[in-house]
C-alpha cells in the first residue's frame, strides 16, 4: 500500500478529532504530504471510520490519483493549493462547530491570548465560495498567509502542520480559541468591555520568554538554573 504510514496517520487523526467533537460524519478532509505524493481522505468517508486502506494517493502535481479505491475529497483543489503555497506537510479541515459560528460574524480571532501565537497571532476568516471550488482554495490560500491556521466563512476551520499531529493540535487550537472568543463576546454583551488584545509589546515578550524556555515542553529538574529540556 502505498504511504501506508501515513494513511493509517490520517485514519488515527480522523477519529481523534471525532472523539474530541471537532468532526461530525462526512464532514471535513484530511491530508498529509510524502515528498511530491499526497495522502487523502475520500470524498463521502465518515472521517471517524475510514481505514488506511480507504484513504487515496495523490499527485501534488496535478492531484492525479495513483493509489486508492475510492474518489478523493472534494476540496483537493484546498488541498494541493496551500501544500504548493506553504510547502507544509500536512491539511486537516473541519466544520467545528464554535469556529464556524465565529466565522459567520467576525473577519478574525483576534489575538485574544498568547497561545494563538504559535499559529502566528489572530486567525483570518476566508470569504466563502462553495466548497471544492478553485475560489475557495485561493481565498483559503490567502487567508493562511502567514498563518497555521484559517477560519473559513459559512463553513468551517483549516490549519497545516510540519506533521499531521501538528496540524491537528492547531486544528484543535483555532477550535479553543474560536471558543475562548466567544466565550468574552457573550460576557463582554454583559460587562460592556470588549475582549482585551495582546499588545505588540506583550506578543514579543511571550515569543521571547517561550523561546527561551522551550514553552510547551516538559523539563528534567537540574542542579543548576539552566533547564534541560526533554524530547517529546
Ligand atoms: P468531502 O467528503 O468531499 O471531503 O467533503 C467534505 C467537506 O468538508 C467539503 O468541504
Ligand atoms: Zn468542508
Amino acid at each position: 500500500m502505498l504511504l501506508s504510514e501515513e494513511r493509517h496517520a490520517l485514519a488515527e487523526a480522523g477519529a481523534r478529532l471525532a472523539e474530541r467533537g471537532l468532526v461530525i460524519g462526512t464532514s471535513g478532509n484530511l491530508s498529509v504530504r510524502r515528498d511530491d505524493l499526497v495522502a487523502v481522505t475520500p470524498t463521502g468517508g465518515v472521517i471517524s471510520e475510514l481505514t488506511a486502506e480507504q484513504m487515496t494517493v495523490i499527485r501534488l502535481e496535478d492531484g492525479a490519483v495513483v493509489d486508492g479505491d475510492l474518489a478523493p475529497t472534494s476540496e483537493v483543489p484546498m488541498h494541493l493549493a496551500v501544500y504548493r503555497a506553504t510547502g507544509t506537510g500536512a491539511i486537516t479541515h473541519t466544520h467545528a462547530t464554535t469556529s464556524t459560528a465565529i466565522g459567520l460574524v467576525a473577519d478574525e480571532i483576534p489575538l485574544v491570548h498568547y497561545a494563538m501565537l504559535s499559529l502566528g497571532g489572530s486567525v483570518r476568516v476566508a470569504d466563502y465560495a462553495c466548497y471544492g471550488t478553485d475560489a475557495l482554495a485561493a481565498l483559503v490560500v490567502k487567508a493562511l498567509e502567514f498563518k497555521q491556521a484559517a477560519l473559513m466563512r459559512n463553513h468551517g476551520s483549516i490549519a497545516i502542520g510540519s506533521k499531521l499531529a501538528k496540524a491537528v493540535d492547531n486544528l484543535e487550537l483555532v477550535e479553543w480559541s474560536a471558543q475562548t472568543y466567544h466565550q468574552a463576546l457573550l460576557a463582554s454583551a454583559v460587562t460592556g468591555r470588549a475582549p482585551r488584545e495582546l499588545n505588540q509589546a506583550e506578543q514579543e515578550e511571550v515569543i521571547m520568554v517561550a523561546l527561551s524556555t522551550n514553552y510547551g515542553s516538559t523539563k528534567k529538574i537540574s542542579d543548576g538554573d539552566s533547564a534541560e529540556t526533554t524530547e517529546q
